[in-house]
């Protein structure tokens, strides 16, 4: 039954005019008509294939569907269809024709592939993900921080419950998808035509419309509200992490679920300190006789001021470590260690006395010293 083509059947060409057709289905409609043809079956099965051709293509919409499908869309052609695949025709082709079987597959091709999944949409939708930035400081990092963060989104519509209907009407099947929360349509696709299923703009795929729509949110079953949303950042967290709120983005549609806050963590760089891992490293200047003849400083780490042992004989670059005094591992009480380079300072500006001590020094080391001034250590002992 497939294949009636409606150009032939009013014997016209494919590309003809609307005058045209209208014409040949006049012409044909008065060959065929049941008053001059009593009795004949023959006239009685053309005059109908004559009609339907016309309703077809004397309907821009119908011609256009018809002319890319093979198909009108129109319930008289292509119907008998078994429930899977309704109103799902190719190339004139009926592939309910070849049993359940093979509309079962393109159901579930339909559902979960090209078609795009519109069955997930009916009835309640979870809500969108929402994202905020937060900066904070490397100390923060450390000992972990609280925020309040001012959030507007979509919220459950307090009035009608997220249910969409002003409170104290009824809900009653949506009429433009018979409460299916879907519609059906024909689609131009890579694959060639295919019936896909798009959300029904009526009920926004709930199936259910109110009688009388919510009038707070309009029946879209939320509302925009601020909200406050408070935020636990834990301790050690590193720079570049995020953190997912379960449940504190977009409210759903229909009372579907919330969607999740995600949280994007930037740290801010510090002076003094630099992360690896869970590890901080540092440098500490001391003065060089510390570094020759040892001293104990105070090293500056994350947790305030640690005494540190320099023994006599240290040299610049040496590196120490204080162990448990670096970043804490999130959600645990392991911490890593705090690195601390020493950099022995030299000083610049020497008083006269000053000079001289180091000068005896540089002679009892024997270093003949090629600089020297003339009021130094060579002229004093000329
Ligand atoms: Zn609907
Ligand atoms: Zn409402």
């Amino acid at each position: 039954m497939a294949d009636k083509d409606f150009y032939k059947i009013l014997g016209i060409e494919r590309g003809a005019t609307d005058q045209e057709i209208k014409k040949a289905y006049r012409r044909m409609a008065q060959k065929y008509h049941p008053d001059k043809n009593e009795g004949n079956k023959e006239a009685e099965t053309k005059f109908k294939e004559v009609s339907e051709a016309y309703e077809t293509l004397s309907d821009k919409q119908k011609r256009t569907m018809y002319d890319q499908f093979g198909s009108s869309g129109s319930s008289g052609y292509g119907g008998g269809g078994g429930g899977n695949a309704g109103g799902f025709n190719a190339q004139g082709f009926d592939f309910s024709s070849f049993g359940g079987g093979f509309g079962d597959i393109f159901e579930n091709f339909f559902n979960g592939g090209a078609g795009g999944g519109a069955r997930q949409n009916a009835g309640p939708r979870r809500g969108e993900d929402i994202g905020a930035n937060i900066t904070i400081t490397f100390e923060e990092s450390v000992t972990g921080a609280e925020r309040e963060l001012e959030i507007t989104k979509s919220e459950k519509c307090d009035h009608c419950k997220g249910n969409g209907a002003e409170p104290g009407t009824r809900i009653k099947t949506c009429t433009s998808c018979n409460g299916t929360g879907e519609i059906r349509q024909m689609r131009q696709t890579l694959f060639g035509q295919m019936a896909t299923t798009r959300v029904c703009d009526e009920c926004g795929g709930a199936g259910k419309t109110p009688d009388q729509k919510c009038t707070v949110c309009h029946g879209t079953t939320r509302t925009r509200k601020k909200d406050i949303v408070k935020v636990k950042i834990p301790a050690g967290i590193s720079d570049g992490s995020t953190i997912r709120l379960s449940g504190k983005g977009e409210a759903g549609i229909n009372a579907g679920p919330y969607g999740d806050l995600y949280l994007h963590i930037s740290v801010k760089h510090h002076k003094d300190f630099l992360r690896s891992g869970n590890d901080i490293h540092a440098e500490q200047k001391i003065h060089v006789l510390q570094g020759v003849l040892g001293d104990e400083i105070d090293v500056k780490t994350v947790y305030g001021k640690v005494k540190l042992k320099i023994p006599a004989g240290t040299s610049s670059g040496k590196v120490f470590k204080l162990k448990n005094y670096g970043m804490p591992k999130i959600n645990s009480s392991i911490k890593g260690d705090h690195f601390v380079k020493i950099i022995l300072d030299i000083p610049n500006k020497l008083t006269k006395r000053e000079k001289e001590l180091y000068e005896e020094l540089a002679h009892n080391a024997k270093l003949n010293l090629k600089e020297s001034s003339k009021d130094g250590f060579f002229s004093h002992f000329k």
